[in-house]
């Protein structure tokens, strides 16, 4: 299954799928604070990727919330793991959008000043930290169209969604926006 949106001369594409067997120049990782590797994607990009992913997050120390920061890709086809790090989803009112949608565009200006051409994202937060996926697929959606509307240096953004649920509601909220 995949979706497709030309945004400028940039594509917007969604996919179901796993994110570690992406060929995009740089992945994402939804990561905790501390950069300490845990369950989900991020347990699955450092397993995929090998130890040198480890030791550049040790070497980095942590990354707040909401912020991003990049790695080698290891032993992934993606050449460079961007780690940015969600929110914990608590009731809505605890800043979550604004954290949710700083992760997204901090990823995408990191990826900007490196010269990439091209990144996949997961649905970051909706796992473990608990974001309705609905919403967090609006925030993600929307802060990438944003973006490509305004820039026009990364040519591919892809969304890899783990499962069909997730998917389908990431292209119900794309329909709704575009
Ligand atoms: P968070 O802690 O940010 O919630 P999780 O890893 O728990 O992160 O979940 C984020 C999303 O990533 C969930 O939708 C989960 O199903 C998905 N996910 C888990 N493994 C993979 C994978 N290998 N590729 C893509 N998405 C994945």
């Amino acid at each position: 299954m995949a979706a497709e949106v030309k945004i400028n001369e940039s594509i917007l594409s969604l996919v179901e799928g796993d994110i570690t067997n992406e060929n995009t120049d740089a992945i994402v990782n939804a990561a905790n604070a501390r950069l300490a590797g845990g369950a989900g994607v991020d347990g699955a990009i450092h397993r995929m990727g090998g130890p040198a992913i480890m030791k550049e997050c040790r070497k980095i120390g942590g990354c707040p919330t909401g912020q991003a920061v990049i790695t080698t890709g290891g032993n992934l086809k993606a050449k460079y793991v961007i780690h940015t790090v969600g929110p914990v989803y608590k009731d809505g009112t605890k800043g979550e959008a604004k954290l949710l949608k700083s992760a997204h565009l901090e990823s995408l200006k990191l990826a900007s000043s490196r010269g990439l051409k091209s990144i996949s994202f997961p649905a970051i937060s909706t796992g473990v930290y608990g974001y309705p996926v609905n919403e967090a697929a609006n925030i993600a959606l929307k802060t990438v169209i944003d973006y490509l509307q305004e820039h026009t240096d990364i040519e591919l953004v892809r969304f890899v969604l783990f499962g069909n649920e997730t998917y389908d509601i990431f292209s119900e909220e794309l329909r709704k926006l575009i």
